[in-house]
């Protein structure tokens, strides 16, 4: 099992070239590349070829792009120019030597179910084509928070099998996972081959309904969530993907750096070797 890094985990003290550096030192295989964080980057005087080097000469390489946000429930102007964004990300994506692109779903839309479910096929498969000129593969990525208009697991699996495209899959975060109810069973009845990412990171002890924001997130291992339940799950549908370490921590992101991406390797690790090989 390979694990990657989400520069989100120590985003407001780190930038692209100290994460990379650390990730190697620290043993992660993949990096996933977040817009905001290459943004900076490019703010900054960075270039695309600057970043390709360093990755030309990192042991670590670059996986998925994090984010296409907010992509469905929009009206046609809209949706437009989400497609006029994602095919500029896929073309970035792409010449950072990425596969994966991740979409996130709209937040605040009041519809009923059935409109959610049949807008939300027909923009990913217009996503599906245009990431398929550039050979790359889409990943929806179901939020938990309130209010996210495609918020659990056989909500985004059904989505997937509906767009019935070899592109498209879903992304499995356990957070957002844990936080709204998602179901263990629904895993097992998946097709693992279907499962392009998992995002890992655990939950405070809070009650159900009162995750409002990403900010309780924790390491692996040192919350509630039943992670151990959902590797069995993912081990048992053949789940080959990467499992990549993603926080909001406010308080992890005041920590060192080099802090925050150490502890996220060691507890990666020890969570995901109980159940595959993390150095395999
Ligand atoms: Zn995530």
């Amino acid at each position: 099992m390979k694990i990657g890094y989400n520069g989100a985990t120590a985003i407001k003290r780190s930038n692209l070239e100290l994460d990379l550096e650390l990730c190697e030192k620290y043993g992660f295989d993949f990096m996933e590349l977040r817009v905001s964080i290459l943004e900076d980057f490019f703010r900054n005087g960075g270039t695309v070829e600057k970043i390709t080097g360093l990755f030309a000469k990192s042991k670590v390489k670059p996986h998925a792009m994090n984010a296409c946000e907010f992509f469905n429930m929009k009206s046609g102007q809209e949706f437009e120019k989400i497609k006029e964004d994602f095919d500029k990300l896929c073309s970035l994506t792409s010449n950072l030597g990425s596969s994966l692109v991740l979409a996130a779903p709209t937040p605040g839309v009041n519809a009923p179910p059935e409109i959610i479910m049949d807008n939300t096929v027909d923009c990913l498969r217009h996503l599906s084509d245009i990431a398929a000129t550039y050979g790359l593969n889409v990943a929806l990525e179901f939020i938990g928070l309130p209010g996210f208009s495609v918020n659990k697991f056989d909500q985004a699996y059904s989505i997937v099998e509906k767009v019935d495209r070899e592109n498209v899959g879903c992304v499995i975060d356990l957070y957002h996972f844990h936080i709204n109810g998602s179901s263990v069973d629904d895993i097992r009845k998946a097709d693992g081959k279907k499962i392009f990412m998992v995002h890992i990171n655990d939950a405070e002890d809070r009650p159900a309904g009162t995750f409002d924001s990403d900010s309780y997130r924790l390491m692996p291992g040192d919350g509630v969530i039943a992670t151990g339940e959902i590797f069995k799950a993912l081990k048992s549908i053949g789940y080959k993907g990467i499992m990549s370490v993603e926080l909001f921590n406010p308080k992890i992101w005041e920590w060192d750096p080099e802090m925050a991406i150490m502890t996220a390797s060691l507890k990666s690790k020890q969570i995901i070797n109980k159940y595959w090989d993390a150095s395999m």
